[in-house]
């Protein structure tokens, strides 16, 4: 019997590490499932140009003119100039375009400009983006500036409070001369016309340009705004339906092809509705323009897609949880008025992620919950999800690589995370995703928007928090999902230490943070370590020159969660937009610069890698002599490098330019 090798770890670069995940299981699926997950994967694949082109107008001409110089470039490819060049390649396939994936900051090239403008005149001049009367010099009259020049396109997603957010963010979901006064006044009006009680995702799949002085959406659709991209995606998914597992399966499929075909946001609701209902399929995907954290205003769904099967043996975990989603509910530190009487629907369950695309590629999410629209989760619940082979991934990549041993604080506390912080990380993602998520309710009225860009910040602190508070709950181990009542104290120290110090490894020095998930950890840490502080509940203390956390009062931490998750469930529900501005600005923005520049410096030395990402497998179909698919191949062997310019040659579904 051979072992086929299987590395986790695959290629560092920047501040980047590849990873490759296994799809175990794909195998002993059956041949039409095989088979459907296939067509879903191409689906999924099929839309990565969208992607591209949403997070900044330029993106697809600057990646086919790097990707020539890559493949063509005949000059000296050990220069210092072709590898920083090389570096700076992988780091804009791995954004999907040319600001960082996370920090949404423009990447400063270490080539120079004279390399780049003499290497596109060394390539073919037929295999560069050239638009009609434009030369490889003109092309690079327009790519210099916004490659070189830091003060053009800075940031993709700018949330510095104070300024035109739009304006001044690089992302292509609105015209460049729109203002975001003139953007929230459109969809406020629009929202005013609308079904108060079944509002549609306003915006979610359009383009908000000014034509003629006039505001006008250019619908993404076939026909439409990334109308070639959409019918190859169309296609793929008409070929699923029909080995659909069950018909309710093919119903949620055909109706994602209609809301493809029309661009109706009603229709996306009916989609939605029908695909969280669907619950029996062994597999299943997301296909779609999903989350809005690329849009400042948080209006604008990026692409994504990924195809998935059930991973049933840990799914039995997740269950667990929702068949108890009520009582979760009941006993929760919230007050009575904004809690769900009736929680319903929240399914849950652990998969296998088969192929990541689009926003969810190579960097992925390993918990998610959809749909998004709330009016969708409270009538119909809501499906949750958390992708298992991913996570394992990353757990059997971290295994050894020095990083706790130089952050966690002694031995003891080191030997609590070594036995339960794989699983209580799990447990948490479940909590958050299966639980956090669907808990709570508005109160009548109350805008769901009304917390605008602090919104995502406070949804993920409420998600956050309620797994928190709940992972020290007697509950868990009278249902078998913790083995003690000691695990919880892993999680606890985990989260402290990350979001009090370690996180920050991702902050360049003197910038804020600005990602909603790292902003609400550090909002969770910092509120409970100030609000504890008198009673020395958690403490920075100083060893050596070096400052680590130290957990005083684990059962005063979690009432100190409990308190919180209050405060914020009740920002939520009565959408208080002052109140989540002055949390979120006092607790999750700013960095102490001395600290932060000590966890570099302590970091760097480790040589790790903040980000990560995800190389996909390759799926191949075996036909037989009458072209029928008699087996799909799952292979995982392929270079970072060469899925990239497979991906951009076989899906290359878009023009360069998209007006
Ligand atoms: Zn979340």
């Amino acid at each position: 019997m051979q072992t086929e090798t299987f590395s986790y770890n695959d290629e560092q670069f920047a501040d980047l590490q590849m990873l490759r995940y296994r799809v175990d299981g794909f195998e002993r699926l059956a041949l039409r499932q095989k088979e459907l997950i296939y067509y879903l994967s191409e689906a999924a694949l099929s839309g990565r140009d969208i992607l591209w082109d949403q997070n900044g107008k330029y993106n697809l001409r600057i990646r086919k003119t790097l990707e020539t110089i890559y493949t063509d470039y005949p000059g000296d490819r050990d220069s210092k100039d072709f590898r920083a060049f090389t570096v700076y390649l992988k780091r804009v396939w791995f954004s999907n375009g040319i600001h960082h994936h996370y920090g949404c900051d423009k990447f400063q090239p270490e080539f120079s400009e004279t390399f780049f403008r003499e290497a596109v005149q060394q390539v073919p001049a037929e295999k560069l983006p050239l638009e009609k009367g434009q030369t490889p010099q003109t092309l690079c009259d327009l790519l210099v500036p916004i490659l070189f020049d830091p003060d053009v396109m800075p940031k993709r997603v700018n949330q510095a409070d104070g300024a035109d957010l739009i304006q001044t963010s690089a992302c292509n979901y609105y015209g460049t001369d729109v203002t975001q006064a003139e953007a929230e006044a459109f969809y406020s009006k629009m929202k005013e016309a609308g079904d108060p009680h079944h509002p549609v995702m306003y915006g979610m799949n359009s383009r908000l340009v000014k034509t003629g002085g006039r505001l006008e959406e250019k619908t993404w659709k076939s026909g439409g705004l990334y109308g070639a991209a959409i019918d190859r995606i169309v296609y793929w998914l008409e070929k699923a339906t029909e080995v659909a597992e069950n018909e309710k399966q093919a119903a949620v499929i055909r109706k994602l092809v209609e809301f493809y075909r029309t661009g109706d946001l009603k229709t996306f609701d009916e989609y939605t509705i029908l695909w969280v209902q669907e619950t029996e399929a062994q597999t299943d995907f997301t296909n779609g323009f999903t989350e809005t954290y690329g849009d400042p205003l948080g209006l604008k769904a990026s692409w994504e897609g990924y195809a998935n099967f059930k991973d049933l043996e840990a799914t039995a975990r997740t269950e667990k949880l929702s068949a108890n989603a009520q009582w979760f509910e009941d006993h929760s530190p919230v007050d009575p008025r904004f809690k769900k009487a009736d929680c319903k629907g929240v399914s849950a369950k652990v998969i296998k992620a088969a192929i990541l695309g689009g926003d969810l590629y190579p960097a992925s999410a390993i918990g998610i919950n959809l749909p998004n629209s709330n009016w969708v989760r409270a009538a119909y619940g809501s499906k949750s999800v958390t992708i298992g082979n991913l996570t394992d991934a990353y757990n059997k990549a971290a295994h050894g690589n020095g990083f706790q041993k130089e952050f966690v604080i002694d031995t003891e506390t080191q030997q609590l995370l070594d036995r339960y912080q794989d699983l209580c990380d799990d447990l948490h993602t479940d909590l958050h995703e299966c639980l956090g998520h669907g808990s709570g309710r508005l109160l009548p009225g109350v805008d769901p928007d009304a917390l605008k860009a602090y919104g995502a910040t406070v949804e993920e602190a409420r998600a956050d928090l309620f797994g928190l508070y709940y992972l020290a709950d007697p509950k868990l181990v009278e249902l078998g999902l913790t083995p003690d009542a000691e695990a919880y104290k892993a999680q606890y120290y985990g989260y402290m230490m990350n979001g009090l110090l370690t996180q920050t490894v991702r902050i360049e020095p003197g910038k804020d943070i600005e990602e909603a998930h790292m902003r609400n950890r550090a909002l969770i840490a910092r509120w409970t370590y100030e609000h504890g502080a008198a009673e020395q509940v958690v403490e920075l203390v100083r060893k050596d020159g070096k400052t680590y956390v130290r957990i005083n009062r684990y059962d005063r931490l979690r009432e100190l969660f409990g308190e919180l998750l209050r405060e914020i469930q009740r920002i939520k529900s009565e959408g208080d937009y002052a109140a989540a501005r002055e949390l979120v600005e006092r607790y999750g923005v700013k960095v102490d610069p001395a600290l932060h520049r000590e966890i570099l410096t302590r970091y760097r030395a480790l040589h790790l890698s903040p980000y990560k990402g995800f190389i996909n497998p390759a799926y191949t179909p075996v036909y037989d002599k009458d072209k029928k698919i008699t087996d799909v191949r799952v292979e995982y062997g392929e270079a970072y490098d060469a899925q990239m310019l497979r991906y951009s040659r076989d899906y290359a579904t878009l023009p360069y330019t998209n007006e």
